[in-house]
């Protein structure tokens, strides 16, 4: 059914290996009424064990993700470890225009274009409890190798110096607490808007 009101628009970003995944699980767990969608993201890295294709991300070659650049089909897009991560413009402004809450999952080069081009766009970002614990958790996560373990773990500084920009942060302590709050911030979003 479409609805006159135009939804939100949420940039949701965290390191690697903070939970993110988990955290929107449980976010989206709790959306009883189907008013949220996840955006589906392009990507050129090579799907890791259990990932599909058209579910975690559209895998796609380089010429591909080249040629959507060029055709202006994306929002956003952004070289990250390597590979480009991009979001379909098209799957986005349908549901918008539905009047749902929008969730993009986008690192922080991406997230930086999408405030720019979309004001209206509110931003979570998602800290982990300490640097030594983003370690720990990345190091014992089996599906990457140690190479790109180590450059995720050093990209994480970075990252988290970018979190300032964000109109949120919430710390992914304990995955009941930490939803819990997001819940409630995407809530008040979705109320003051
Ligand atoms: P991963 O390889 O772990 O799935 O994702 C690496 C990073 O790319 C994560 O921070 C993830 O949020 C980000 N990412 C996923 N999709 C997109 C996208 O469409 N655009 C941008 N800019 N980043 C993305």
């Amino acid at each position: 059914m479409m609805s006159n009101k135009h939804g939100k628009l949420i940039i949701f970003s965290a390191p690697s290996g903070c939970g993110k995944d988990t955290l929107l699980r449980e976010l989206f767990d709790r959306d009883t009424n189907g008013e949220f969608a996840l955006s589906c993201s392009m990507t050129t890295r090579s799907p890791r064990n259990e990932e599909k294709d058209g579910v975690d991300y559209h895998f796609v070659t380089r010429d591909y993700f080249e040629e959507l650049i060029s055709q202006d089909k994306l929002i956003e897009f952004a070289e990250y470890n390597g590979n480009y991560y991009g979001t379909p413009k098209d799957p986005v402004e349908q549901w918008l225009n539905e009047g749902k809450t929008v969730f993009l999952e986008i690192e922080v080069q991406g997230a930086e274009k999408v405030r720019k081009k979309r004001p209206d766009a509110v931003s979570i970002f998602i800290l982990p409890p300490s640097l030594e614990e983003l370690e720990r958790r990345l190091r014992n996560r089996k599906t990457d190798s140690p190479e790109t373990i180590e450059k995720r773990i050093a990209l994480a500084p970075l990252e988290i110096a970018k979190s300032s920009d964000f109109d949120y942060r919430i710390v992914n302590d304990v995955l009941e607490r930490a939803a819990e709050e997001l819940y409630q911030t995407v809530k008040n979003i979705k109320e003051t808007e």
